[in-house]
């Protein structure tokens, strides 16, 4: 079985997280084909003002999740409470402090749920270290 089915179904209980219908975008944005002039005043003198992220530039895989965001995520998203792809969402839960913290509290609390859905899944118990 897949690494990823068991993580499905512990995120399916994580409060902040919700499942998406099939035919929604994931917001994550792909950093490497933003322009400069996207972000910033371009051309002779620097009178051309940002163009904005370009649609192109955005993930173009379907949403899995939709995530309310513990803090702001800046103005680089659509919306602050995006809706995000399985690989963009294993990133993002990860990603920042204030995610990150959120993600190991609920961890900790919930540790013999995440125990039994692995046991469903044929998987060793996961050891919680406090060190993660
Ligand atoms: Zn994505």
């Amino acid at each position: 079985m897949k690494q990823r089915d068991w993580h499905t179904d512990v995120i399916v209980h994580m409060p902040w997280m919700s499942p998406l219908p099939p035919g929604i975008k994931c917001d994550a944005i792909r950093w490497h084909s933003v322009l400069h002039r996207d972000l910033q005043n371009w051309g002779v003198g620097k009178k051309n003002p940002p163009c904005g992220i370009q649609e192109k530039s955005y993930c173009n895989h379907s949403a899995k999740w939709h995530i309310d965001f513990k803090e702001d995520m800046g103005p680089f998203f659509r919306t602050q409470n995006a809706n995000f792809c399985a690989a963009h969402t294993m990133i993002y839960l990860n990603e920042t402090k204030a995610e990150k913290v959120r993600l190991y509290e609920w961890l900790r609390k919930n540790h013999n749920l995440v125990n039994k859905i692995r046991f469903v899944h044929g998987l060793p118990e996961f050891e919680w270290n406090d060190h993660l």
